[in-house]
């Protein structure tokens, strides 16, 4: 190798090494973007779309929205949403009297719905949405939970009534 050669390939070595350390220095001194988890998490996941939950009735946050209606599960192309549903009869008296319908005063049957077992398969997701935009009861929204782990894949097959506790279950 001549000697000019050598030159030239040591010039070509050092202008790589500037341009390497101007990234580096660039990147230093550069706002952080990411954070060194698990020592550290991000502050506001508020538009992580996390798994899938349901949301709390307003009239009684110990129970869900959902009535059970079974959109959901039919519409996921992945199957992952299992409900089962349980229907109970209300009794109630009736209102004014109008034709078709029961007079003040009667006993009118009412059968209201609601599920009795939710399940999802969060390892079947793809967090398209389907469920969310389809609910006629607004009773699915995209969590937050943005640090999920498991050993096993049964620990991502939630049961969404879980958070609804034993006040839930017994009402039914
Ligand atoms: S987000 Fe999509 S894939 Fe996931 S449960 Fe809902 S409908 Fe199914
Ligand atoms: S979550 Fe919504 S779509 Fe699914 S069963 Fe309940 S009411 Fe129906």
């Amino acid at each position: 190798m001549s000697a000019l050669r050598q030159i030239w390939d040591d010039v070509a070595g050092l202008w790589s090494l500037v341009v390497g350390l101007k990234v580096t220095g660039t990147c230093f001194v550069r706002d952080q973007v990411t954070v060194h988890y698990p020592r550290n998490e991000v502050d506001n996941l508020e538009s992580f779309r996390g798994p899938i939950e349901l949301v709390e009735s307003p009239d009684d946050p110990a129970k869900p929205r959902c009535i059970a209606c079974m959109t959901c599960a039919s519409i996921c192309p992945h199957e992952c949403i299992t409900v089962v549903r349980k229907k109970h009869a209300k009794t109630e008296e009736g209102a004014d009297k109008k034709e078709g319908e029961s007079v003040k005063g009667e006993v009118k049957k009412k059968v209201s719905k609601e599920p009795v077992r939710f399940t999802y398969d969060y390892t079947r997701c793809c967090l398209c949405g389907f469920c969310v935009e389809n609910c006629p009861a607004h009773s699915i929204r995209f969590s937050n939970r943005g640090y999920l782990a498991g050993f096993d894949k049964n620990a991502f097959i939630f049961d969404l009534l879980e958070k609804f506790g034993d006040k839930r279950r017994g009402s039914g």
